[in-house]
């Protein structure tokens, strides 16, 4: 059973995938993990075990078939086993690389799995309406969505993306998807423009035949198979006697909507030993402040970064780490939420007096200076929103001197923000992307992804909408495809 973080809301897990939100706005939270979840045995399993154990753990709704059935349609994409994660060692830290999937960016974790969830949810709770997917992105979720949604039956998926702040790989790789239900819009905006017209088609828009719904992160159905890679990655170092069973390690995550440490944060709450989890922040540091200061405001302005799935101003899943903080009274939970609505702005003082998270940040200068630091010394290539984590990594063992062994959850291959790295590295920037990537791995003999040259060899123009205009055209697509429904 899940609970919601604003009322005394229980709701099963397919209920929860299904909605996205609890009644008031309020988030889905677990009621009833703890750590006996983490034993030795767990040590002698595969990736694709340890995903059964922990599923059948907190999943009590999808039958034991049933579930195999979905870990085996995850991770048997020919074009993506969730289990290809791979480790770099460097000098200092270990680098959990999740960015082999579908669009080379640690989304697809996630959402190689929520849509089958989806999928079999919709079934359980014998809805047979075609699906609608509407999501706005500022740049990895889009085509992590798109390749996960675009496998599921009867669905249909709608991306919006802003024309600022996507990086040049990123525009190509939605626009390489091809298929009449999928509809990809860029529009004339930043991110939040994106946001804010979405909302307001969940609000306005009526539909009958189809069920509306979004792939953001605050689905319980994301978070659930972000846990599996924290709790292989401690057994991965134990296995290799880097670190002793029992012994702590740390994390260092780069974070924009802190869905990714959340999950780190139960793995803890279900036993593994960790020590430390560092949020990694980029110059849009509202984290930072939330954990440090005791405030956390929201009416900033955005500056737009090398970093863009950072740059983020409200960090949606913070709401379920506050309602631990707040003892799981949802009424505090709800009344705090009601006033950072009202006054943007409400003081988390009781933040800073957890012992497991360090915030801290990077500005753009950091982030290139250590890009290039990592290449120069440890000769790996690293994209700038791992380049945050590691500039927070080495600030926190200066500060502190913990030697406890760090991993750098390492969110994105390098090549999608290869205009970043041609200026860390003090490449030249003429010449078209292909150019460029392959200068930079000439340089560093780091090789791209094949996949990579494929999206750049097949994407199609993309399609420029108005605010105003995408509003419009966007109402239009739901009601046709609901009215043919
Ligand atoms: C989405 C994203 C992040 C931020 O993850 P959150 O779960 O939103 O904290 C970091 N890096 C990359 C490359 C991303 O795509």
């Amino acid at each position: 059973m899940l609970k919601s973080t604003r009322s005394n809301t229980n709701a099963t897990i397919t209920t929860a995938i299904l909605q996205g939100l609890a009644d008031n706005g309020g988030l889905f939270v677990f009621n009833n993990i703890d750590s006996t979840f983490f034993q030795p045995d767990l040590l002698s399993l595969s990736y694709r075990k340890l995903t059964n154990k922990l599923f059948r753990y907190l999943i009590d709704d999808i039958e034991d078939d049933d579930l195999q059935y979905i870990i085996e349609q995850s991770y048997n994409d020919p074009n993506f086993q969730p289990d290809t994660v791979s480790y770099t060692s460097t000098s200092n830290f270990t680098y959990l690389n999740l960015y082999h999937g579908n669009s080379f960016a640690f989304k697809d974790m996630a959402l190689s799995v929520l849509p089958n969830l989806f999928t079999l949810s919709k079934q359980i709770q014998n809805i047979n309406k075609p699906t609608v997917i509407l999501t706005a992105t500022s740049g990895d979720t889009g085509s992590a969505a798109l390749a996960g949604f675009s496998k599921q039956p009867n669905t249909y998926t709608i991306v919006l993306y802003p024309t600022k702040g996507v990086s040049e790989f990123q525009e190509m790789q939605m626009n390489a998807f091809q298929s009449d239900k999928l509809i990809i819009y860029a529009v004339d905006g930043n991110f939040d423009d994106c946001q804010n017209i979405v909302k307001q088609l969940f609000k306005e828009v009526q539909v009958d035949n189809v069920l509306l719904s979004s792939a953001n992160s605050i689905n319980i159905g994301r978070l659930i198979p972000q846990i599996v890679y924290y709790i292989y990655s401690y057994l991965k170092l134990v296995r290799e006697n880097i670190i002793k069973y029992g012994e702590e390690i740390n994390f260092s995550v780069p974070t924009g909507n802190f869905g990714n440490i959340y999950a780190g944060y139960l793995a803890k709450r279900l036993g593994v030993p960790i020590k430390k989890l560092l949020i990694s922040s980029n110059q849009n540091n509202v984290l930072t402040d939330a954990f440090n200061k005791g405030i956390y405001k929201i009416d900033r302005t955005l500056h737009p970064s090398i970093s863009p799935s950072m740059d983020i101003l409200i960090s949606s899943n913070l709401e379920r780490y506050i309602y631990d903080c707040l003892n799981q009274d949802y009424d505090k939970v709800n009344e705090l939420m009601e006033s950072l609505a009202k006054d943007k702005q409400i003081d988390t003082s009781f933040l800073n007096k957890s012992n497991l998270f360090y915030a801290g940040y990077a500005t753009e200068e950091d982030t290139y200076q250590t890009i290039r630091k990592v290449f120069q010394e440890d000769n790996h290539l690293i994209d700038p929103h791992t380049a945050i984590a590691t500039f927070v990594a080495n600030e926190y063992h200066e500060k502190t001197k913990d030697n406890t062994h760090m991993v750098i959850v390492s969110t994105a291959n390098p090549y999608k923000f290869s205009d970043a790295l041609l200026d860390a590295l003090h490449l030249p920037k003429d010449g078209n992307l292909l150019e460029r990537m392959e200068r930079i791995e000439t340089y560093t003999k780091f090789p791209i992804d094949p996949r990579m040259k494929k999206v750049y060899n097949e994407h199609l123009s993309k399609k420029q909408l108005s605010k105003e205009k995408a509003y419009v055209v966007l109402k239009k697509v739901i009601g046709d495809i609901d009215a043919k429904s």
